[in-house]
């Protein structure tokens, strides 16, 4: 019996391991079994694993909250949610930002395609505010609310490209008849008033 204790003795096994994370050498039992690791054990102690995971615990917490919140405000407040994204997109792109939130004014129909405006994440028609000078910023005088269709449209283009684009369309769809056929081949998005393009 003692000849295999002294046998282990001899084997000198490490009784020490040094956290990935926190660099502390310490005791075999901080860390936890990990059978996909060559030594059978996980590469980061059992605390800085812990606080890792609490760590995105906490991240997707308040992702989740955030993102309720906004979900929540969309349909609560519709203006000022609007207001908050273009100030966060001002931010983002460093653009300049003096609008109020009495400068949203959100219209019941887009001023572009006449239709209903949808409060609505996902939705094509749902009011976005748009730079009426891109680059100007969202700056007073410069913002309007327009559906989120026309506002992808739109883009970046500049008033002369726009009225370049505006020309465009014309020779190439010169027939209204070609539209109506083309539109209801593509099944542009459209909020729930069907009639419009079946007469
Ligand atoms: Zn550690």
């Amino acid at each position: 019996m003692d000849g295999v204790i002294d046998m282990f003795a001899d084997l000198d096994l490490p009784k020490k391991k040094t956290c990935g994370r926190c660099l502390q050498l310490l005791a075999l039992d901080s860390f936890a079994k990990n059978p996909c690791k060559p030594d059978g054990m996980s590469a980061v102690c059992k605390l800085c694993q812990k606080f890792h995971y609490k760590k995105w615990e906490r991240a997707g917490d308040n992702l989740q909250r955030t993102s309720l919140r906004r979900k929540e405000l969309r349909k609560a407040d519709p203006r000022r949610f609007l207001f908050n994204e273009a100030k966060s997109r001002a931010k983002g792109l460093g653009r300049a930002f003096n609008i109020s939130l009495d400068d949203i004014v959100i219209p019941d129909r887009c001023p572009v395609f006449g239709e209903l405006l949808e409060v609505s994440e996902s939705h094509w028609f749902a009011p976005s505010v748009d730079e009426k000078v891109y680059g100007l910023g969202y700056t007073k005088g410069n913002v309007q609310v327009i559906s989120r269709l026309a506002n992808a449209m739109k883009h970046k283009a500049s008033p002369a490209q726009l009225r370049q684009f505006a020309d465009w369309v014309y020779r190439t769809f010169p027939n209204m008849d070609t539209d109506k056929r083309m539109l209801e081949s593509f099944m542009l998005p459209r909020s729930g008033d069907e009639a419009r393009w079946t007469n």
